[in-house]
């Protein structure tokens, strides 16, 4: 299974149809996109990934604290 968005080999089965075995969700283990076996991800060349960007990529901001 090659990751659609960046294009690795390194992805894995996440989890699996509770029921029958209708569908697999698939992770990268490079960039930790996921998509479903049902799925044809259709990434727009915007959002592709290089292997190579991804240490380099900023953390994503925390969350702030909620209002009470
Ligand atoms: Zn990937």
């Amino acid at each position: 299974m090659t990751c659609p968005r960046c294009n690795s080999e390194d992805t894995r089965v996440m989890v699996k149809s509770p029921v029958g075995d209708e569908w697999e969700v698939y992770v990268c283990n490079t960039c930790y996109y996921s998509w479903r076996s049902t799925e044809t991800p259709d990434i727009h060349d915007v959002f592709k990934l290089k292997p190579e960007d991804i240490p380099n990529l900023q953390v994503i901001p925390p969350v702030p604290p909620l209002d009470k």
